[in-house]
């Protein structure tokens, strides 16, 4: 569906159309890309970063933290064990961490590709090269959310960091061939209902493959700690008009939003959204990359999420796909 930036802005400030939306979206969904919900097995495999982003507690500069690393062959022991489990995706997840070397990750790729899985990268910003190199050695996806357009808040949140870099990054990864993810954290401090219509705007210009919309969870030890948490129907309304206006999409459910409601990737996959991301690591690292506080399921191991979100998806009458789960609207551009 085409909206305007104008429609956009109005439906996000109108809540008396929540409803209609959520149901259009649900349908769209329906209609475009079935009842299959895809599973991803993610791996967050290392909490350190050399980013400052305000929002996020990896941020180098939280010292209380406790910072971890897996190392490359017990993250391909964490993916046979998800492929054991009938995941035909891994997405793999850290801070922006240089111990993870070019070759190490290509290394951890290798192994990865050898079960016969989609591979998704969410790693952060990288060289031309490096993407290639990663791309070359067997990855299929990258996620890399914009996180917000508006130049100015993106400043104000990202010290040191360049918005036209995370644009260049995305470009790239389009480039190389990768499936494209992105997204927006959605709640930002001074975050006007404008910048978020732009960034579906944006998400659109790119021709993002897969778009994740999260609601923002102020975290204790980061500079926003004091900040109002962003607003749960508002990122529905965001992640259910991206539907809209891009139907053969992969949207997921995400895990913030289960934190703010506790039926939240529920909701979210009735109104739009076909991709849920569950965890595929032990107890021992779950609480430890907390991005946000209250992250759900960090006493769960493995088995127990999957069977969980399984029977929540079948609860509401989806199935949960056997495919590796492609995103149509990349199908359709091949
Ligand atoms: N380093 C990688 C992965 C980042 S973590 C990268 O830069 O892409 C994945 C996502 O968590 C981020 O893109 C961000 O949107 C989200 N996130 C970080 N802090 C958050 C918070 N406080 N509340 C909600 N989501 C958060």
């Amino acid at each position: 569906m085409q909206f305007t930036r104008d429609e956009i802005i109005e439906i996000l400030n109108d809540d008396s159309k929540n409803d209609w939306l959520f149901t259009l979206a649900d349908k769209v969904r329906h209609d475009y890309v079935g009842d299959e919900v895809h599973l991803r097995g993610l791996i967050e495999f290392s909490n350190v970063c050399k980013r400052q982003c305000k929002y996020c507690g990896l941020r180098s500069e939280n010292k209380v933290i406790d910072r971890y690393r897996i190392e490359p062959s017990d993250i391909i022991k964490y993916a046979e064990n998800a492929v054991k489990m009938g995941y035909k995706t891994i997405v793999l997840q850290s801070g922006e961490d240089e111990y993870y070397s070019v070759d190490k990750i290509c290394e951890i790729i290798k192994g990865i590709k050898a079960l016969d899985v989609a591979l998704t990268l969410s790693i952060g910003e990288k060289s031309y090269d490096e993407y290639k190199a990663f791309k070359d050695t067997g990855a299929d996806r990258y996620l890399i959310r914009i996180e917000t357009t508006d130049r100015n808040l993106y400043k104000a949140m990202h010290p040191n960091m360049d918005i036209d870099n995370r644009f260049r990054c995305l470009e790239d990864i389009k480039t190389l061939g990768y499936e494209v993810g992105t997204g927006s954290l959605v709640g930002l401090p001074n975050q006007t209902i404008e910048a978020l219509a732009d960034d579906i705007l944006f998400f659109k210009k790119l021709g993002a493959d897969m778009v994740g919309i999260g609601p923002f969870i102020p975290h204790p030890q980061t500079p926003l700690a004091d900040a109002d948490t962003g607003n749960f129907e508002i990122a529905l309304k965001v992640m259910a008009l991206t539907r809209l206006i891009l139907p053969e999409i992969n949207i997921p459910a995400t895990t913030a939003m289960e934190t703010l409601n506790a039926n939240g990737r529920i909701i979210a996959l009735k109104s739009g959204a076909n991709v849920v991301m569950p965890n595929v690591t032990t107890t021992e690292y779950r609480a430890k990359y907390e991005i946000y506080p209250n992250k759900i399921c960090i006493n769960e191991n493995p088995e127990q999420c999957r069977n969980c979100i399984g029977a929540k998806i079948k609860s509401i009458g989806r199935t949960i796909s056997q495919n590796y789960g492609k995103s149509r609207h990349f199908r359709s551009k091949q």
